[in-house]
């Protein structure tokens, strides 16, 4: 027996290696006494901006956040549509139904998971205010064609970006395309903190303006509240960690990459198992190697990982329009096929940038002898 194991991602280990550097940063934030926003998160701020290409990046409490903060920037609120792509995480819907809209989900791209053009053209109605599309696991939706439909018909593209920082379609970096991007720092995450955190980037100066007074309650000056806006901001801890990572981001990109790049070949012609192709040109960074199960029971599979210590999950097991937050809008199975299939199949595989190669075999062989025996 094997005493190999592969966890699904390994946190410890990142913060092994930069661990004094992070003490040092923790220990300089604490004695500051600035603790919520403040020099160091306006310094993160900055460099995020740069990084992504945006004119403007506003820190906040969490990826869902920063979505539900760009939807009320946006005017987005009861008896608006807000469409969404089925298959995400809940946070994309749930952010849309807590901000008043109506959510209306749309299929995916059978090959990229991403939202698929023509089910977004189909659904838009005079109602519909926004857009968010999804750069699911790390490869940008197709832009060009979302920014036509909507550019045309005056609706705002929030992009929701949460696995995908460090990611480009064509020459253009994730974070300047859409009204506005948002970014999760959620320790899952490519660039992730210790707890959660979030950053919009936009390069319009009014919607900025308008971001940075909802998230301190609406108030500007202070105590002078000019809208009922939220609490919710990055605490400097978390972006003086973040400091810290940020600089590795892009090395631990191309390590995602190279492990990708490891399995595509190791599970070419396994019959059963299919790999997920680039379909965008740009730079997918791998938040997730999400491969289909088509013989077999996936969920089989998963167990039999399990037994073997090979870390996987099934991101996402439930389409959001069937789930029973969502029942009052009336779906139907059925009615996102493509969607409720990829549920049926899709399992992710381990592909932190610390995986070594010997990992990478043991998963590769456990997978593919699985696969045979179907
Ligand atoms: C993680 C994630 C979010 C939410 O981010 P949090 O920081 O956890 O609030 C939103 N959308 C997608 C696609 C995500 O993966």
């Amino acid at each position: 027996m094997s005493e190999r194991s592969v966890p699904l991602l390994d946190l410890q280990s990142q913060y092994q290696a930069l661990r004094e550097e992070t003490l040092k940063a923790i220990d300089e934030t604490l004695a500051s006494g600035q603790w919520v926003l403040g020099p160091r998160v306006q310094a993160f701020e900055e460099e995020i901006g740069r990084m992504v290409g945006a004119k403007h990046a506003i820190g906040v409490a969490s990826g869902t956040d920063a979505l539900l903060l760009s939807l009320k920037a946006l005017g987005c609120g009861p008896g608006d549509e807000v469409i969404s792509p089925a298959f995400s995480f809940f946070a994309t819907a749930g952010a849309i139904a807590n901000c008043g809209a109506t959510p209306v989900f749309v299929d995916i791209d059978p090959k990229s998971f991403n939202i698929d053009v023509r089910s977004l053209e189909a659904a838009i109605t005079d109602r519909t205010k926004a857009v968010i599309p999804v750069h699911l696991f790390g490869q940008s939706a197709e832009m060009d064609a979302i920014l036509k439909l909507c550019g045309s018909r005056k609706i705002g593209v929030i992009e929701d970006a949460a696995q995908s920082i460090g990611s480009t379609y064509k020459e253009r970096r994730i974070g300047s395309i859409g009204d506005t991007a948002c970014f999760s720092f959620y320790p899952t995450k490519n660039l992730g903190g210790a707890g959660d955190g979030g950053m919009i980037t936009t390069n319009d100066d009014q919607l900025a303006e308008t971001l940075r007074v909802i998230r301190v309650h609406g108030a500007k000056p202070k105590y002078y509240n000019r809208v009922v806006g939220f609490n919710s901001r990055l605490d400097a801890l978390q972006a003086a960690i973040l400091s810290v990572k940020v600089a590795h981001l892009d090395g631990w990109a191309e390590g995602r990459r190279r492990n990708a790049a490891g399995y595509d070949r190791g599970f070419a012609g396994v019959a059963g198992i299919e790999t997920p192709p680039v379909v965008v040109e740009g730079r997918h960074v791998y938040n997730q190697y999400t491969i289909r199960v088509t013989r077999g029971s996936r969920d089989a599979l998963v167990a039999h990982l399990k037994e073997r210590r090979i870390g996987s999950e099934i991101y996402y097991p439930y389409p959001l329009h069937l789930l029973p937050a969502f029942s009052s809008l009336g779906y139907r199975e059925g009615s996102l096929p493509v969607c409720e299939q990829a549920c049926q199949e899709v399992l992710s595989l381990p592909i932190f940038p610390e995986m070594t190669t010997d990992q990478q075999g043991y998963v590769v062989e456990t997978v593919t002898a699985w696969a045979k025996a179907q």
